[in-house]
């Protein structure tokens, strides 16, 4: 399974929501089913940046948020993008098997079964703009 990933960054403060202060290690999805026009992460949405997005799989993921945070378990965050338009089961059960914690942050279009595996599921509802 490839995951398409615009950016991997951190560790650093969590400044917003129920996780704020929390030092978190952020992996931003590339795609999005809403097309909203006050988005600010267009970079991660719209697929005229697809080419910026990084085909990469779970493991390789895994690896740089290792890499990133020292090998100290903290928070990853998962967003986008709507990070559940792609499959993070298997980068959750991963981290979560030696300490780390996982959040996601969706717009709430789409459920899938590697939420029941979240720490943290940070639901910001947008008015149905699909592409
Ligand atoms: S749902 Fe969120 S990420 Fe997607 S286009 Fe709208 S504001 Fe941007």
């Amino acid at each position: 399974m490839t995951l398409r990933i615009a950016e991997i960054f951190g560790p650093t403060i969590q400044g917003e929501g129920a996780l704020i202060g929390e030092p978190t290690v952020f992996v931003r999805a590339g795609g999005c089913d809403y097309r909203c026009s006050w988005c600010d992460s267009m970079h991660a949405v719209d697929s005229q940046y697809r080419h910026s997005w990084a085909p990469m799989s779970s493991d390789a993921v895994w690896a740089q948020v290792r890499h990133l945070s020292g090998d100290r378990p903290l928070t990853v965050s998962l967003s986008g993008g709507n990070p559940a338009i792609q499959d993070f089961g298997p980068l959750i059960a991963r981290g979560r098997a030696v300490g780390y914690r996982f959040a996601c942050e969706t717009q709430g279009s789409i459920a899938r079964p590697w939420f029941g595996d979240l720490d943290t599921l940070v639901l910001s509802p947008e008015p149905t703009i699909k592409r």
